[in-house]
């Protein structure tokens, strides 16, 4: 049992966190500012006396009364609609909110977990992409703004391991979709879903021959907690290595929602990744944990969540 304070605990992948910390018996403190995130994704727990949630920016400094044994450090807006929307909170997230969070952990002799990105890889020029390649990210272009604050993030989480002592976990997550995602998120999942299910024109940017590999939530918390509870430091890819185009992934939506929606194409954003891939060599061999849910399946039960909020 410990003590673990969650940085964007009230977002998609954070609330997930919670629920299966406290499942498993740890007390769990959850900050959030609300963003992205929402109360819906935690208000289940409220009442439940070993979960307490602190609305706050975590880029201003973090006060937790009492003692902490984990910091998990989530907060982040991670759908390209944010990169344009709100790049400045998003570049203090990365920076100083890690500050702040590993700040915590340092105070407390706390283990730290960083939750940073596949984006530290850029357009990858490698492909699948281990955790040995540095990547071939534009510094400059509108998805900078995530990507090196992600970058910047795990160079001072490796900061304070190295000069302070601090113990840390670095995960590399790469597309992970399913329920508690925002509808109007902006990120391909959850639009293709929310698409099908009303009729609405599918949006595939550019000719839809870009790839990624995506990863059911279940599976990447599991890959996370096994990283958290384990004995290496990382950075440690998390995700799933079946590979889709985006026209390959609105017919998996189209057909599993048994959807009328045609497909439309809209222009492709600037410096958006060709292809994307996971070498899950270390995650396996490391931590023993692999994928297990399939895109059909995982697609599923996400458009069946998105049903129910859409009132479908
Ligand atoms: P999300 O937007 O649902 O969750 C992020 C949460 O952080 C939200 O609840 C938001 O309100 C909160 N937050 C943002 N800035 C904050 C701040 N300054 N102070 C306090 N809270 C703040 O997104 P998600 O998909 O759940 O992503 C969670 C983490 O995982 C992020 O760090 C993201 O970069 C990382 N990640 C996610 C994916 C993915 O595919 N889902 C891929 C790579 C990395
Ligand atoms: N995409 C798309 N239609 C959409 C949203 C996204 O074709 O409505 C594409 C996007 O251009 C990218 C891929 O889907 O090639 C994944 O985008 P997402 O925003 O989910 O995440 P990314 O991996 O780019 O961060």
């Amino acid at each position: 049992m410990a003590r673990v304070v969650v940085t964007g605990g009230a977002g998609f992948l954070g609330s997930h966190l919670c629920d299966r910390l406290l499942e498993r018996g740890d007390e769990v403190v959850c900050i959030d500012n609300l963003v992205t995130g929402s109360i819906g994704n935690i208000e289940h727990h409220f009442g439940d006396d070993r979960f307490s949630f602190n609305r706050h920016d975590v880029s201003n400094h973090i006060w937790v009364p009492g003692e902490v044994d984990v910091v998990m450090h989530l907060a982040s807006p991670a759908s390209p609609v944010d990169f344009a929307r709100i790049p400045i909170q998003i570049l203090k997230v990365g920076g100083l909110g890690t500050h702040n969070a590993l700040g915590l952990a340092k105070d407390n002799d706390a283990r730290f977990f960083l939750a940073s990105t596949s984006e530290v890889y850029g357009d990858p020029l490698v492909h699948p992409q281990p955790e040995t390649y540095w990547g071939n990210v534009n510094p400059i272009g509108p998805r900078g703004v995530y990507d090196e604050s992600k970058r910047f993030a795990e160079a001072m989480t490796m900061a304070y391991h190295r000069h302070h002592g601090v113990e840390v976990r670095v995960v590399r997550i790469f597309n992970t979709y399913g329920p508690r995602m925002r509808p109007e998120d902006g990120r391909v999942v959850s639009n293709f879903i929310t698409q099908a299910l009303q009729g609405l024109p599918i949006t595939v940017y550019g000719d839809g021959s870009q790839s990624r590999s995506f990863c059911y939530v279940d599976d990447q918390i599991a890959g996370q907690l096994a990283l958290l509870d384990g004995d290496h430091t990382g950075p440690i890819n998390i995700g799933n290595d079946q590979e889709f185009t985006m026209l390959e992934l609105a017919e998996v939506v189209i057909g599993v929602t048994n959807s009328s929606s045609e497909i439309t194409f809209e222009p492709l954003p600037v410096d958006d990744p060709t292809r994307r891939k996971p070498d899950l060599t270390e995650a396996t061999t490391k931590l023993s944990w692999k994928p297990t849910v399939d895109l059909r399946t995982g697609v599923t039960a996400t458009a069946e969540h998105f049903a129910g909020v859409l009132g479908i």
